[in-house]
């Protein structure tokens, strides 16, 4: 089972548009991640001490580049009853065309790249759109959905989840909605006004309610699949005792096959396109085997990892592909686990070699794990859609951790700051201009639909 997705281009919005629509109005939450062409380089000084001129730094930069993509997983809990919860899953990726000049920064190009990012099917197929308050000329355009998808989430008070997304939001406000407001207190008013159900940072709390050592999305989201893998496992055997608590922390995902379009003409592009995904996922997977292979015979000192330990940090490695260490998060996660066995018992790294993988606070008999699902190649764990899907999994992980998550809504992460930037708006703060008149409109189409 390969994360499935719904790939929305010029080629189908029309006949998805409703589709988007219903699926996200009946969502019981939405996760949002964006692509774009910059986050600023160093003389653009996003990560300013003071956090108004961060955000007039930050506006600088949004204001000249351009989204890419964006990427909409809508989570939808069966029901409230059931337990192991269940949540109904569909994934959206919208691909973004911005029609007017914009900067791409070399850095930005170059991630873009290296995650497989297909600039040409951007320029073919990339849904056009212009910035600020100018509307779609088109009924089915892109500005056009988003407002609509804005007014559900405002009239039904669907939550919102990002990952470390301040800068997504400020992307968004700026190409779909309106001019981004001259400060950052009346920017927090707007999204409080436009976003009542709330705006849940995954990274705020991982990094300050769960205390993860490791932070970055794909690391959390491998981390937690495993566990629940595991809780599932358990939960399905039989033999093993598990009591009321251990159930309600459990959680399963249905992951929603794409909506069927009516296939215009097939291109030849596409399907190569898929070839070439198959094949880079093949050869991940190849290269895995190879490698654990390879680490059985080994006799290296344990000392020396063999993994890259600054992408096992942070999700980034300078050196990129260069790097002569493994940047699979797959493997850095068995050693992890392994090491934290190692230490927890005691077992010398000879006898380590084979030892079956349980996590440390689980040292139970685990049953054999399902057969692994279609691993994706690296370039997958940067597209919209995927990193949208990882952060509403994390997100519903932290769901069962935590019993009154709302005290965690509206505090977005803050690079290198002790405190989250509070979503909220102040008796002395009003709301933008801009804002009050795009919502003045929307109520207006909203009546025109309902009457
Ligand atoms: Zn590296």
């Amino acid at each position: 089972m390969s994360q499935s997705f719904n790939d929305v281009t010029t080629e189908n919005l029309a006949q998805l548009y409703p589709k988007i629509l219903h699926t996200l109005a009946d969502a019981t939450f939405i996760a949002i991640d964006t692509e774009f062409t910059g986050l600023g380089v160093k003389g653009d000084n996003v990560r300013a001490a003071n956090i108004e001129d961060r955000y007039q730094n930050m506006a600088k930069v949004v204001k000249s580049h351009a989204l890419n993509a964006i990427g909409l997983t809508a989570f939808k809990r069966t029901s409230e009853a059931e337990k192991p919860s269940v949540y109904r899953v569909d994934n959206f990726n919208l691909l973004l065309s911005l029609q007017a000049s914009y900067t791409v920064s070399a850095q930005s190009l170059r991630f873009l790249a290296d995650s497989g990012f297909d600039f040409n099917k951007q320029i073919r197929l990339g849904l056009p759109y212009t910035t600020g308050s100018a509307e779609d000329k088109d009924a089915f355009g892109v500005k056009n959905l988003f407002r609509n998808i804005l007014m559900d989430i405002n009239r039904l008070q669907i939550p919102i989840i990002i990952h470390n997304g301040l800068m997504d939001l400020m992307y968004l406000y700026y190409s779909l909605y309106t001019d981004l407001p001259s400060n950052l207190q009346v920017f927090a008013a707007d999204l409080s006004d436009m976003f009542p159900g709330g705006i849940y940072d995954t990274k705020y709390v991982s990094d300050y309610v769960s205390k993860e050592p490791v932070s970055f999305l794909s690391y959390l989201f491998k981390k937690y699949e495993r566990e629940e893998k595991r809780r599932l496992a358990i939960l399905n055997n039989p033999d093993q005792d598990h009591g009321e608590k251990f159930t309600k922390r459990c959680f399963r995902v249905e992951i929603q096959p794409p909506f069927p379009i009516e296939q215009v003409m097939r291109k030849a592009v596409d399907v190569e396109e898929e070839g070439r995904l198959d094949s880079s996922a093949a050869q991940a997977s190849n290269s895995r085997k190879k490698r654990r292979r390879k680490n059985k015979g080994s006799s290296a000192p344990k000392e020396e990892k063999l993994y890259c330990e600054q992408y096992a940090l942070h999700g980034y490695c300078r050196q990129n592909k260069q790097c002569g260490k493994s940047h699979d998060l797959d493997y850095i996660l068995d050693e992890v686990e392994k090491s934290q066995k190692r230490k927890k018992t005691g077992i010398t790294a000879a006898d380590d070699e084979e030892a079956a993988v349980t996590p440390p606070d689980m040292n139970v008999d685990v049953p054999p794990l399902p057969a692994a699902p279609l691993i994706p190649g690296p370039s997958f764990y940067h597209s919209a859609h995927f990193d949208s899907y990882m952060t509403g999994y994390v997100f519903v992980h932290q769901l069962q951790e935590f019993r009154d998550y709302t005290t965690h809504a509206n505090k977005l992460y803050l690079i290198g700051k002790d405190i989250p930037l509070p979503i909220q708006k102040s008796a002395f703060t009003s709301l933008s201009k801009g804002w009050q008149e795009l919502k003045a409109e929307l109520q207006k189409m909203n009546h025109g639909t309902t009457s």
